[in-house]
């Protein structure tokens, strides 16, 4: 079997890597950028949780976690691999309603996070301002990593499986037959042709881009998403777990030399962008956004104050759907989307690289239900998920 993957970032190399893994299986990834990791992937903060509230989401993370913890010993490669756990901040009595039930869903299905108080909260994270909480979700077998590391893991597993890596390869197009079947790839605009028994689309927030080219719209919005090193004024501990406070939607975790890695979505607004605008991915972020996320940073914990300094910042891009959940699905033959992650395609990728592999080799997926991953005809008709916990997509 041959199969293009189309996308360099987190979501195709796993994807690459587990189809490599099976019997008989020749994989050839292209990615349009000059470097693999073109995308959102390198730009991520690296998170990787179970604190979610649908139970498809909480068993993509137990399987993908099950990967990320026992991953540098088993692969013998470094990922900056740390179990610091995941905080999760309430302020109000909507999201405490809804976490307290979604953690009762969690643990069901084995994962072992918990409901404590915002005193309980300060064993992780000391200079919470306990004050503005009404309980946190603790999910102490969350980790995170580097995520460019774990590309560059993914990416040398591949190579070592056979995989050809070809960046400077934008598909332009996706062959079918008569039947409608892809069976290859047109590279920058018919300068090469790829034969292929399957097509996968990895291309995050171009993804509805690539499914066009088979007739199929996926419903994806691209959006962005900035993030910022920071220098604290009070040293964050080595071991203090990624901390989101749902009120206002701020992040931080410990970075490397005592600094920390911090973002959140503050504005209302939130315009659809074009992930070819030179402004999707940029290496600053504006003031507007530093202020507001300040402002947030500082009610949260007594870490941030008027001292604090922005070191670097940069954007990504979110890959959102409507209903909030990825589409992982063959939506027509030949051709499986692996796409519509939002903020979660880091962490999920040991779990949707292998259900790309089942799919396509395996003829179905089984590793997890994917009831909940797949659309009507390209349409997302799944439930409106309510985003529970803020306007950003938590959930
Ligand atoms: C600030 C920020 C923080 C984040 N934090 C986290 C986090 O803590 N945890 C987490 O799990 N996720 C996080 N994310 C989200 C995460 O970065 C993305 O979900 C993930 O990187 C998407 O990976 P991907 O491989 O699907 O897409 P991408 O990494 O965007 O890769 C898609 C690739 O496809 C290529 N491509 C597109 N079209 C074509 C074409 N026609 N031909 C060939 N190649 C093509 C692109 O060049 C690109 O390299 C964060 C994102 C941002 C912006």
């Amino acid at each position: 079997m041959e199969v293009v993957v189309i996308g360099g970032g987190i979501s195709g190399m796993a994807s690459a890597y587990y189809l490599s893994e099976r019997d008989g299986v020749e994989v050839t990834l292209c990615e349009q950028g000059e470097n693999i990791g073109s995308g959102s992937t390198p730009r991520a903060v690296g998170g990787m949780r179970s604190l979610y509230s649908t139970p498809v989401h909480v068993e993509m993370s137990l399987a993908s976690l099950e990967v990320w913890n026992g991953f540098e010993e088993e692969f013998g490669i470094e990922i900056d691999y740390k179990n610091n756990g995941y905080l999760f901040g309430v302020r109000s009595r909507t999201q405490y309603e809804t976490l307290r039930g979604d953690i009762a869903m969690q643990n069901q299905l084995g994962a072992v996070t918990e409901f404590i108080t915002p005193e309980e909260g300060t064993e992780h994270v000391p200079e919470l301002k306990t004050e503005n909480y009404m309980a946190m979700g603790w999910d102490p077998a969350a980790s995170m990593a580097d995520p460019h590391a774990c590309l560059q893991a993914f990416s040398q597993l591949a190579r070592e499986n056979g995989v050809q890596i070809l960046t400077d390869h934008q598909v332009t197009d996706v062959r079918q037959d008569g039947a409608g079947r892809a069976r290859g790839v047109e590279i920058n605009g018919g300068e090469r042709e790829i034969d292929a028994d399957y097509v996968v689309n990895a291309a995050g927030p171009w993804g509805h881009r690539v499914s066009a080219m088979v007739d199929v719209e996926v419903p994806i919005t691209p959006k962005k998403r900035m993030t910022a090193i920071m220098n604290p004024e009070k040293e964050v501990p080595d071991d203090a777990p990624l901390f989101i406070d749902l009120g206002t939607g701020a992040y931080f975790r410990p970075w490397d030399m005592d600094r920390i890695l911090a973002g959140g979505h503050f504005e209302d607004d939130d315009p659809t962008v074009d992930p070819d605008n030179p402004q999707s991915f940029q290496d600053t972020v504006d003031l507007e956004w530093a202020d507001m996320a300040m402002e947030a940073l500082m009610s949260s914990s007594d870490y941030f104050g008027l001292d604090t300094e922005i070191v670097r910042a940069w954007s990504g891009v979110y890959a959102i759907t409507p209903s909030n959940h990825p589409i992982i699905e063959e939506s027509v033959p030949g051709f499986v989307n692996n796409v519509g992650h939002s903020g979660r395609a880091f962490m999920h990728s040991p779990a949707s690289g292998e259900l790309v592999a089942e799919i396509a080799v395996d003829g179905e997926a089984s590793l997890v239900d994917t009831t909940a991953l797949r659309t009507d005809d390209g349409r997302d008709t799944r439930r409106q998920l309510p985003i529970p916990y803020t306007k950003d997509t938590y959930d």
